[in-house]
């Protein structure tokens, strides 16, 4: 072997040892991305014994609240499916396993996407839903979900109360047996922590919620935090309704850009000549409220 072989050789040996870096520092961004992906950086919110914590989940165009608590864990819709993995990771980012109650207020896709994820990979005692059906797809993947779980199935009765440790939660809608719209059958949902209280309305409209208005009191329909119905369309969230619930916060969930005009011109004058403040999924992504029965502190 002479010196030029030789040298050749080196020349040949570093060379790998150069790829195999680049290979490594190629395989530690992809690592890290891919962790990053599957668990983004939601910031640790846990109650402590005597709090709740209301996260509304940034689904894009839909709808997914989770409470969380010392005593047990509810859900409130789980959508849309494309939003499956940030709720996924967003509920394991929590630490939950389970959860006492998942109300999947009605059919549509924006609120029940996730549904049947929910039921596959969580413990979930008991679903509330309301006394309808549909052909969709993803309607029948739901059910087949639940029906393959070992919770407790429940249909949304109007009046009926279900706690959670010291979580109190009325059920006020559907109060109807039969709509025309899919939407007037959502599950409304009055949530109440000692002195705190948040109402869920799905995709409720103004049927729906003169019914309310008409068969509950004003005092009991006071709430602190409204989830403003149907991603703040005009279709929903009448003067009187928005009047009889004076909430102090209303939290909007919807896309950003969405096809639809989410959230209506009309609904944002009609909250802001109110003085409620409002808080946008599509502006701020998730958002979260500590509530200690007395006050509620908007996580930021
Ligand atoms: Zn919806």
């Amino acid at each position: 072997m002479t010196r030029s072989d030789i040298s050749k050789l080196k020349k040949l040996k570093k060379y790998p040892r150069w790829v195999t870096i680049v290979l490594i520092i190629i395989f530690i961004f992809y690592a890290a991305f891919s962790y990053f992906k599957e668990n983004p950086l939601v910031p640790s919110l846990k109650p402590s014994d005597d709090e709740i914590i209301v996260h509304s989940i940034d689904v894009g165009q839909g709808d997914c609240t989770i409470i969380t608590s010392k005593a047990g864990n509810i859900i409130i819709d789980a959508g849309t499916g494309e939003a499956e993995s940030h709720i996924r990771s967003y509920i394991k980012s929590l630490g939950i396993e389970k959860f006492e109650y998942a109300i999947f207020t009605h059919p549509h896709e924006d609120h029940i996407g996730g549904a049947d994820m929910i039921m596959k990979e969580f413990a979930v005692n008991n679903v509330i839903l309301p006394g309808v059906t549909h052909t969709s797809v993803t309607f029948s993947k739901m059910l087949d979900a639940i029906e393959a779980s070992d919770a407790e199935i429940i249909e949304a009765v109007p009046g009926s109360i279900y706690s959670v440790g010291d979580i109190r939660m009325l059920i006020l809608a559907p109060n109807s047996k039969k709509y025309d719209e899919l939407n007037d059958y959502s599950v409304v949902v009055k949530l109440e922590y000692f002195e705190n209280s948040f109402m869920f309305t799905g995709d409720a409209e103004k049927l729906s919620e003169n019914e309310i208005i008409k068969k509950y009191s004003i005092s009991l329909l006071d709430c602190d935090v409204l989830k403003v119905g149907h991603h703040g369309s005009t279709t929903s969230n009448s003067e009187q309704f928005i009047n009889a619930v004076s909430p102090d916060i209303a939290i909007i969930s919807c896309g950003k850009d969405n096809e639809y005009g989410h959230p209506h011109r009309e609904i944002k004058k009609l909250l802001n000549d109110m003085g409620i403040k409002i808080l946008r999924t599509d502006e701020l992504g998730d958002i979260s409220f500590r509530c200690n029965g007395n006050t509620i502190e908007i996580i930021e």
